[in-house]
């Protein structure tokens, strides 16, 4: 086992891997910038270095620096959380290079699950769903048009090496996908370095349904069911649930199988996620494949009962998975709610500053992942989540009511949140009769 382990990230995740990490006898090693100085997350590790300023470019972004901090602290391993440089396979290799282990996949697994259209082949070769679409990338305009005119409008242009919502074109006719494809490719080139683009089907109502999956150094991979991740903003999810509602588990389960045989085929090890469209009629087709632990793993951690944090330092470690698929089995339901600093009435426009009071909820089935204690000011220099709400019930119904209860507990002065707004979410109608689409939430707020 890992003796030392030096944790990439802030907030929230920072807190939820130290926690994991003591639970496994493991010191921790955290790096900061200095816009995070007061951070409280930092008080729980065993030591905590300053890498940097408060953009993030040059501190969490920032591999050289990281890596020094790792040597100066003498790390067996690397975790990286999720975002900054958790999905950048350059960092996994500086990792290899310096013989830090990297928590989570290898750079090559890493790189070609991260290539959109390298995926897609290894996907279909698999038998999981994917949209109809080109083969690989496009090459010119004529044939961007063939395929279109085959698979049928409206079709959406997506960058290989796309991320984060950037670098999409929805075309609803033959013409502007003409006027589009040269453009797309190019702006690809400029924002990733790689002007690969391909087309797929572009669905106008769907539901975002994702597949929590862990591999291990043995070349054994499980699913751990299912998320529905619906509710979003701006490609944001705002709440996330388990199982998905209102959705023929036959269906489901065969999704599921399929995300753990691509896990299995691309031969990695650690958490991910493979994400999934489904469309009116419960057809999925996958979209993209975390190469990390997610935002929404606690929902998943309060249906199975499997620590995934905890899992991925094991893994990473050479453990082999404790389970087979049939020993994991979903219990109740979960719900997320992320809560941001942010202001629903101005745009969403982010609220940072001193948090007077913080007064989370308990009880029974109620877990607060967040790194926020009375008196800390949220920095302005990173994204608005301060924390999560998770809640655990025998029912979707029993979670629904357990999650308004929470929610009414929950107060934070006097910067902005949206607890008000998830609090009317939870007791929309839409939303309870469960299966909003990805839109929906767009749709309410207009
Ligand atoms: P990124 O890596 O940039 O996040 P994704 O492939 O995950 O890109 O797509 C981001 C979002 O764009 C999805 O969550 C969905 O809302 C929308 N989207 C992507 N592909 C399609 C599609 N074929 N049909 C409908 N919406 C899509």
């Amino acid at each position: 086992m890992f003796k030392r382990v030096l944790i990439a990230n802030r907030g929230e995740i920072a807190l939820r891997i130290i926690r994991a990490c003591k639970e496994l006898g493991i010191e921790t090693v955290c790096v900061y910038s200095k816009a995070d100085a007061d951070g409280p997350w930092l008080r729980f590790a065993d030591r905590a270095i300053c890498i940097g300023p408060g953009p993030a470019k040059e501190s969490y972004l920032n591999i050289a620096r990281i890596i020094s901090a790792a040597e100066i602290a003498d790390v067996d391993a690397i975790h990286p959380g999720y975002g900054f440089l958790a999905e950048r396979a350059d960092f996994s290799q500086a990792c290899r290079d310096c013989k830090i282990e990297f928590i989570g996949p290898s750079p090559e697994s890493m790189a070609m699950l991260g290539d959109k259209v390298e995926c897609k082949r290894t996907a279909k070769a698999n038998k999981v769903p994917i949209f109809p679409g080109s083969e690989g990338s496009i090459e010119d305009e004529e044939e961007a048009v063939t395929v279109a005119a085959k698979i049928g409008y409206p079709v959406i242009i997506k960058a290989a090496a796309g991320g984060g919502g950037r670098g999409m074109r929805v075309c609803r006719n033959e013409a502007s996908l003409r006027a589009n494809i040269r453009a797309a490719s190019q702006e690809a080139q400029a924002a990733f370095g790689n002007g690969s683009v391909f087309i797929e089907k572009f669905l106008e109502r769907a539901r975002h349904i994702e597949v929590q999956c862990l591999g291990d150094k043995h070349g054994h991979a499980v699913h751990l069911y299912e998320r529905d991740c619906s509710m979003q903003r701006r490609h944001q999810k705002v709440i996330e649930e388990a199982p998905a509602p209102n959705v023929a588990r036959k269906k489901i389960e065969a999704t599921c199988e399929a995300a753990a045989r691509l896990i299995r085929a691309a031969n990695y090890s650690g958490a991910a996620t493979v994400e999934f469209l489904m469309d009116e009629q419960q057809n999925f087709y996958m979209l993209e494949v975390n190469t990390r632990v997610q935002v929404e793993h606690p929902v998943t951690e309060l249906i199975t009962g499997i620590d995934i944090v905890k899992m991925s330092i094991l893994i990473a470690a050479g453990h082999a998975l404790p389970f087979r698929q049939r020993d994991i089995h979903i219990k109740g339901a979960a719900i997320e709610c992320r809560i941001n600093a942010e202001d629903p009435d101005q745009n969403f426009r982010p609220s940072p500053g001193k948090v007077a009071t913080w007064e989370a909820p308990g009880g029974p089935g109620v877990r607060v992942d967040s790194h926020v204690v009375p008196g800390y000011s949220v920095p302005p220099n990173y994204d608005s989540m301060i924390g999560k709400l998770i809640v655990h019930g025998e029912s979707r119904e029993a979670a629904l009511i357990r999650m308004s209860r929470a929610l009414a507990e929950f107060r934070v002065e006097p910067i902005k949140t949206n607890i008000g707004l998830q609090r009317r979410l939870i007791s929309d109608g839409e939303f309870r009769r469960g299966g909003v689409d990805i839109h929906y939430l767009e749709r309410l707020l207009k």
